[in-house]
């Protein structure tokens, strides 16, 4: 996607329609140099669902990093499928909701057994694939293989609930009809990829949460939020969630600079992931550690829960459990949560390992 050099008069951007508007600003504007943008050939689709399931949980800026680590371990879609679940849950450690790389691994061995090893060109048979809902759907569809299928994402919301004034919190049922409708009337048919592309980054860069630029904004003449000085109330804000907050009491075993992980089972958090051995309560613990130490606690924020971490020493371990003794340095091979790495810091920065 190259940007035009012609720059439009400001009487060219009133005649145009919505769509136009944010397509001639995307080309002047908008980002063209992302790492997946990169990609092109069959492999593209592919690319572009990876960094689309990677920015629901994060920014751009921390999804290049795993973007091109992800890729460069695992550059095909049929790379992915064959790929080990361990290895895969790695390349996504730090990022969070763990189960959004297991379906990417899921889709993509469905792709490979029923769709010839690629994602198929079709909005709903894409749906159908574990983890693919219909925004990701219609952005495949869109910046891969440019067809105008609209996508609803927190930056499009917040352009859409701003210029349209759409009332409601942005993921409430009906206020999410609301934004689909519209994204229904206002496709783009000739350039759908860069209307995607530019609806988005218009939301990261210029109609931002916090002091939105609306004279750098292509579509500030329609915008009804600005025309009626309502900017800050729209999106309506969440209702905040009471977090709930959760205690984990952890034994920290280090032998010779090496510490004792163990992989978690496949329920409660951190489902299949390595970490250290821990507890729901402190009697549990000492019932395999009599000799433990608490040595210091963190905090450490989920979405909707706030972990308490209270670590402990001890040096005896529970021979009936199969552990993995690993050095820090050698955490990236394993899936891991982040907590971990942060229990980790803590340890160093009072000892060395
Ligand atoms: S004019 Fe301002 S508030 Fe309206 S869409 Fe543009 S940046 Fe957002």
């Amino acid at each position: 996607m190259q940007p035009s050099l012609l720059k439009p008069s400001s009487a060219d951007l009133e005649s145009k329609s919505f769509s136009q508007k944010i397509v001639v600003w995307y080309r002047n504007h908008g980002r063209k140099d992302l790492p997946w943008q990169r990609s092109s050939g069959e492999d593209k689709p592919y690319h572009v669902w990876l960094s689309e399931i990677m920015l629901q949980q994060t920014q751009v800026i921390k999804v290049k990093d795993y973007f091109n680590r992800f890729i460069s371990e695992l550059p095909t879609l049929k790379q992915l499928a064959a790929a080990d679940e361990q290895k895969v849950l790695s390349l996504w450690s730090g990022l969070g909701y763990y189960n959004r790389a297991r379906n990417l691994r899921k889709a993509a061995q469905i792709c490979v057994k029923e769709h010839q090893g690629q994602l198929p060109e079709d909005l709903n048979t894409l749906m159908a694939l574990p983890g693919i809902g219909r925004s990701t759907a219609a952005a495949i569809m869109s910046l891969a293989f440019d067809q105008p299928e609209p996508i609803m994402d927190g930056n499009v919301k917040r352009v859409f609930a701003r210029h349209f004034l759409v009332a409601g919190e942005p993921n409430k049922s009906s206020t999410l009809k609301q934004f689909w409708q519209l994204a229904e009337q206002h496709r783009e048919q000739v350039r759908p990829a860069f209307y995607t592309q530019g609806l988005m980054d218009l939301g990261a860069m210029v109609c931002t949460k916090h002091q939105p630029q609306c004279e750098k904004c292509p579509i500030n003449e329609t915008c009804q939020a600005k025309a009626q000085d309502v900017i800050a109330d729209f999106p309506e804000k969440k209702r905040r969630v009471v977090q709930q907050e959760i205690n984990l009491y952890c034994l920290l075993h280090v032998v010779q600079g090496q510490i004792a992980v163990e992989l978690r089972t496949d329920k409660g958090i951190w489902p299949q992931l390595w970490f250290i051995p821990s507890f729901d309560n402190k009697q549990d613990l000492f019932k395999v550690a009599s000799d433990a130490k608490h040595h210091f606690s963190l905090t450490h924020k989920l979405t909707h829960r706030i972990l308490q971490l209270h670590v402990y020493f001890s040096e005896e371990i529970d021979s009936k459990k199969r552990h993995n003794w690993i050095k820090p340095a050698e955490l990236k091979h394993k899936p891991h949560p982040k907590a971990l790495e942060h229990i980790i810091t803590q340890y160093q920065n009072q000892h060395s390992i």
